[in-house]
């Protein structure tokens, strides 16, 4: 009886992996993919651009506001490859931007709140030893490196990139690894308080000082205004530390809200972004540059809708400035990946309507909430340039390292 069950099960056994067989045949091919993305082209620049917290929800809202339901989809909608990514982190089906961006950075899975660093016993120590960042394999690589967003520079998303810390909550400590032990050429956001600090200001790592003399040491262009940075950039500066805000830079909707003031000296995301680009560009070895359009995730977690539009809006010109960039020399397409991917979803933001009428350009659509918070669900990824074929799949968010370090050369 045991026999002929044991007979039983290997047939089915056998059935089962020749229907596999003949159903997914692609299967059989799978060796021969991961041979050929081992060749795939190498990029000599890196582009990683975050709209954190954007789910695809953000994307249409947006292009229904600017350009109605038959008009023109969002640059970043115009990339050609479109793959997503799992983003849970290393303890929690809901990811925290500290986590995710770790997880792009290094490769691997962390803690919600760990900056590029393991501290499972929670003594506040980075143990095992950290790995190297794709921040950091660049720069071994020669290149020049960046970072610019529109929260404080030292937050969760762009800090895993460039600094190793328990956690989240030490930007005192972020901004003095960037300045006295990575180094990032270019340094663009809010947040100077993080960079100048007394005693009683110290971080929770106990962090503090004035990262701001430090940097002049060591050579940056240290500017406050838009005037200041294109003067800095004009002049040939090759690194650049630029705080415009004491802490997040001032929303986007107060550039169109008539009730708020936006300051006329404060460069936009895109402005930003065209000026880390003109100092990169300059290194001969190429750069990897860090761009985050940081309050999408601000507006979804307020359930501001006004703010969210303005910001994925705002983030969709810093793409149309990396794109134009790339496309003003053929050499730059060949040898540029561009990569947007968001961290997660923010507010599980939702189109409820309009019901039987199109929504015109100028309208806002109907807006539904399930939270406050983060949501678990995946996020997409859209890429274009050498290697961005291997990001138009299912992945999961450590894949995203792997395959830039593959592609970098
Ligand atoms: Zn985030």
């Amino acid at each position: 009886m045991i026999e002929l069950l044991q007979r039983k099960r290997s047939l089915s056994l056998t059935l089962y992996f020749l229907a596999f067989a003949l159903f997914f045949p692609a299967c059989s091919s799978t060796v021969g993919y991961r041979e050929k993305s081992k060749l795939s082209p190498k990029a000599k620049n890196i582009i990683f651009m975050v709209p954190d917290g954007m789910g695809l929800s953000n994307v249409t809202a947006a292009r229904v506001f600017k350009d109605g339901h038959n008009g023109d989809p969002l640059y970043l909608e115009t990339l050609t490859s479109i793959g997503y990514q799992q983003t849970h982190s290393a303890n929690s089906t809901i990811t925290d931007s500290a986590a995710a961006a770790s997880a792009w950075a290094s490769g691997e899975k962390f803690r919600n709140g760990e900056i590029s660093c393991h501290d499972e016993d929670q003594d506040g120590k980075c143990e095992p030893a950290p790995v190297p960042t794709i921040l950091e394999l660049a720069k071994e690589k020669g290149k020049a490196t960046g970072l610019v967003a529109t929260s404080t520079i030292t937050h969760a998303t762009p800090a895993p990139f460039a600094a190793h810390v328990h956690t989240r909550r030490c930007e005192n400590e972020i901004a003095r690894q960037y300045i006295q032990v990575t180094e990032v050429e270019v340094i663009l956001g809010g947040g100077e308080t993080r960079f100048t600090s007394t005693e009683g200001e110290a971080d929770v790592c106990g962090t503090f000082g004035n990262f701001i003399a430090d940097a002049i040491e060591k050579g940056y262009e240290v500017v406050y205004t838009k005037n200041t940075m294109t003067n800095a950039v004009s002049k040939g500066a090759q690194r650049i530390l630029g705080l415009f805000s004491p802490a997040g830079k001032t929303p986007e909707f107060f550039r169109v809200d008539p009730e708020q003031v936006y300051p006329a000296d404060e460069p936009t995301l895109s402005e930003m972004t065209a000026a880390a680009l003109e100092i990169l560009e300059k290194d001969v070895d190429g750069f990897f540059l860090v761009v985050e359009g940081s309050q999408i995730d601000w507006a979804n977690h307020h359930h501001n809708f006004f703010h969210q539009i303005c910001e994925t809006l705002a983030f969709d010109e810093a793409v149309k400035v990396v794109l134009d960039w790339i496309n003003q020399e053929p050499t730059r397409k060949l040898s540029t990946l561009v990569i947007i991917a968001p961290d997660h979803e923010t507010g599980g933001f939702s189109i409820s309507g309009p019901k039987g009428e199109l929504a015109q350009p100028g309208d806002f659509v109907e807006e539904a909430w399930i939270s406050g918070k983060h949501t678990g669900n995946d996020v997409l990824i859209w890429s274009e340039g050498p290697g961005s074929h291997r990001l138009a799949s299912p992945l999961d968010n450590t894949d995203i390292f792997s395959i830039m370090k593959d592609v970098l050369r």
